[in-house]
């Protein structure tokens, strides 16, 4: 079986979805989840345990009663601008849950680990596009977070063998093709659901936040990939680790960058809608620029992305949000 922690969350609900599409039975399929930011109606299929993965006892019983034997994990908080503000709420949660998970994956002899990581590891990155050698300097509690969950990885590797594949995101976009599931966060801090939200009327215009920056338009440069994609990336990393079995970190983004501008631009054409934008101050903490290299993911672990360009990607997204 495979358990899926925050399978309830954006991401880990399209990887439970991509599970099901490529033909992992629902009985093959554990969800953890402690339904805080995730919603159990986003779980297509497989069994949900609601309960929270700092709780020992909860863990301990998902090992003992179900057949796991590798983990994709996903459970985490996971906005910047509210880690900065409240730093314990992260490492409480992000880092504490994780420990206890690794703590029962030992004890039940579980080594194979997908985790969850970010570009936010990298901090203001030196060289664009990014490599995973790169130095790491959050600039943020929740990248530190989740740069500490690398570390607790490599040791645990070291000491226990447990082998792991750590994916550092870059820009999830999108939604499934269907719309049946999409991008919900309360309150919504990304771009293009924002977007969207002010084509279909429920926000009144998008703020650009930073219009200054060195970049061709002045605004922030960003690599957008699918959530579909990055779902698919983490079966093709849990089949690597099954096939080959060495622990790795690996960069998942499409390695093309998109200014803010071009992003409401391209919600234009897609919507056929107005946006009307307002030009703000720059948000503490925004990077100019983040993209991704992403040879070693595509080399090492086979990826071919089915949505390659932005305009499929915000398709994806206005068929789950508009109206
Ligand atoms: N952004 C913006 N207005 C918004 C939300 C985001 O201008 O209402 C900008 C933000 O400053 C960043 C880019 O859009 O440069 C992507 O932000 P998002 O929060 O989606 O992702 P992040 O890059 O912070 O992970």
């Amino acid at each position: 079986m495979i358990l899926v922690t925050g399978g309830a969350g954006y991401i880990g609900s399209h990887t439970v979805a991509e599970l099901l599409r490529t033909g992992v039975p629902e009985s093959d399929i554990i969800i953890a989840d402690n339904l805080s930011t995730g919603h159990k109606e986003s779980v297509l299929g497989g069994k949900l345990c609601v309960g929270d993965l700092r709780d020992s006892e909860f863990v301990s019983k998902l090992f003992k009663e179900n057949d796991i034997d590798s983990v994709i994990h996903f459970a985490a908080f996971s906005q910047v601008g509210e880690s900065v503000v409240n730093p314990l709420k992260y490492y409480e949660n992000n880092v504490q849950l994780s420990i206890n998970l690794v703590r029962h994956m030992v004890d039940a002899g579980v080594k194979k680990l997908v985790f969850s990581s970010t570009a936010a590891v990298y901090g203001e990155p030196k060289n664009i596009p990014i490599n995973e050698t790169d130095p790491c300097i959050p600039t943020n509690p929740y990248g530190q977070t989740k740069l500490a969950v690398e570390g607790l990885l490599k040791w645990a590797d070291n000491a226990y063998g447990l082998k792991y594949i750590a994916l550092r995101y870059f820009n999830a976009a999108g939604a499934l093709e269907s719309g049946e599931i999409g991008e919900r966060h309360d309150p919504e801090t990304h771009l293009i659901p924002i977007v969207l939200q002010a084509a279909n009327g429920e926000r009144d215009c998008i703020k650009v936040f930073g219009t200054d920056y060195p970049t061709p338009d002045g605004t922030c440069v960003r690599d957008y990939i699918h959530v579909t994609d990055l779902a698919s990336s983490h079966i093709a990393a849990l089949k690597r680790l099954k096939d080959i079995g060495e622990s790795g970190i690996y960069n998942l983004g499409n390695g093309a960058g998109f200014s803010v501008k071009q992003v409401i631009d391209v919600c234009r054409q897609v919507t056929n809608r107005d946006i009307p934008v307002e030009l703000a101050e720059r948000r503490a903490g925004d990077p100019a620029t983040l993209v991704a290299s992403n040879q070693k993911a595509m080399a090492e672990l086979n990826l071919k992305f089915r949505y390659a360009s932005l305009e499929s990607i915000i398709q994806t997204a206005w068929n789950f949000h508009g109206n």
